[in-house]
């Protein structure tokens, strides 16, 4: 096969229709299935379905094999509780989507699991935290909301050193611009939910491993039971086989804008990774190899209510990654959950908000940001 993300995207894990010769893969709605070649069951993840998804999003990720999940955090959380046991400890960094975040301080302590969180741009604070039972290092770059970058290659060796499994949330950057593996890491998970489903119409998770992570991954998988459906496997990957395309113009705008707003004048701040004055622009461009993301947030001067009121074309919306660009207010939904002073803690103000961009003309969004300014 084609190493072309374009050729993958669209050809990888088809078999067509060899009943009656159609070019795509039927839905394969069976829950029983024959047990003499292999035992196919949909909560053992190997339904056709689900398989053609992660051979394409293994393909996209330079990666062995992979899972299909029914949401991004149970693809999260089933990689985490099959890598760690009681007495263990995860080392995470700071900025983490605000779901991981509550679920870091609600559910590993009840397992006997502990944690420690460090800032994501401070490597020897990383070093600094490996404890004795660390057995994994989890991270999230760019990190929602604040764009902040991870240095996926520096954590990765730091891991191999002690040996300690790496698992980074993909979700950002998508498979089309930054492929964790290529600089070291472990396991990839993805909240499929956002630029793999693409039209905000769907729920699901993903991970990306070596074929002996997947094993271990799926023996846990099979206890948590957090697989994917037939009918919405099988919209994912008609998803899929246009991300590239959907994700290049959501670069391309996303850079557009990111350059309008810094030269507003009523906005306070712009955290974007291609920009140049972002803090780790040169390390985001060394890992984000097919762009720097749909990704966005930025600060108004003034009242942020009032500027999202006026807004007509760009919908005030949770989630993200859909081909219709979307806003939100972190402080009121991402990061909800998590008291005032932990978002101070990692700078989260209530004038922050997080742009999700869309495939629309680029000048068509500067055009509606700047009427409601
Ligand atoms: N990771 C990131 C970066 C996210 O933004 C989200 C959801 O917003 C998740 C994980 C969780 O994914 P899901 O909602 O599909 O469970």
């Amino acid at each position: 096969m084609s190493k072309s993300k374009l050729t993958q995207s669209v050809h990888v894990g088809s078999v067509g229709d060899p009943l009656y010769g159609g070019v795509v893969n039927p839905i394969y709605t069976s829950s029983a299935y024959d047990y003499e070649t292999e035992i196919r069951y949909p909560r053992y993840f190997n339904t056709p379905n689900q398989k053609a998804v992660v051979q394409k999003l293994a393909a996209l990720e330079n990666g062995q094999d992979g899972l299909l999940f029914s949401s991004g955090m149970a693809a999260i959380m089933t990689s985490m509780f099959a890598m760690l046991k009681q007495g263990d400890h995860i080392l995470f960094q700071n900025d983490l989507y605000g779901g991981t975040h509550h679920a870091a301080l609600n559910e590993l302590n009840r397992y006997g699991i502990s944690y420690s969180m460090v800032d994501a741009d401070d490597l020897t604070a990383f070093e600094k935290a490996i404890q004795k039972n660390t057995k994994v290092i989890y991270i999230e770059t760019p990190s929602n909301p604040l764009l902040k970058i991870t240095d996926i290659a520096a954590v990765a060796k730091l891991a191999r050193k002690y040996s300690i499994t790496t698992i980074i949330d993909n979700t950002f950057a998508s498979p089309v611009n930054q492929n964790p593996i290529d600089f070291g890491i472990d396991i990839v998970t993805h909240s499929g939910t956002k630029y793999i489903g693409g039209h905000s119409d769907l729920c699901c998770g993903a991970v990306v491993t070596s074929k002996k992570l997947v094993e271990k991954i799926r023996a846990s998988a099979m206890h948590f039971g957090g697989s994917l459906d037939a009918q919405t496997s099988y919209l994912v990957e008609r998803s899929l086989k246009t991300i590239v395309l959907r994700v290049k113009q959501q670069n391309k705008n996303a850079m557009a804008l990111a350059n309008f707003l810094q030269s507003e004048s009523k906005i306070a701040r712009v955290f974007y990774p291609g920009l140049k004055d972002h803090a780790l622009h040169k390390v985001a461009k060394k890992q984000m190899t097919g762009g720097f993301g749909g990704m966005l947030s930025f600060e108004v001067k003034g009242n942020p209510d009032r500027f999202l009121k006026k807004l007509k074309l760009i919908r005030k919306a949770v989630s993200l990654g859909g081909v219709e660009s979307t806003i939100t207010s972190p402080v009121k939904t991402s990061h909800a959950k998590l008291s005032a002073a932990e978002r101070a803690k990692v700078g989260i103000s209530d004038k922050l908000l997080r742009l999700s961009v869309g495939i629309e003309e680029a000048d068509d969004l500067i055009r509606d940001i700047q009427q409601a300014l």
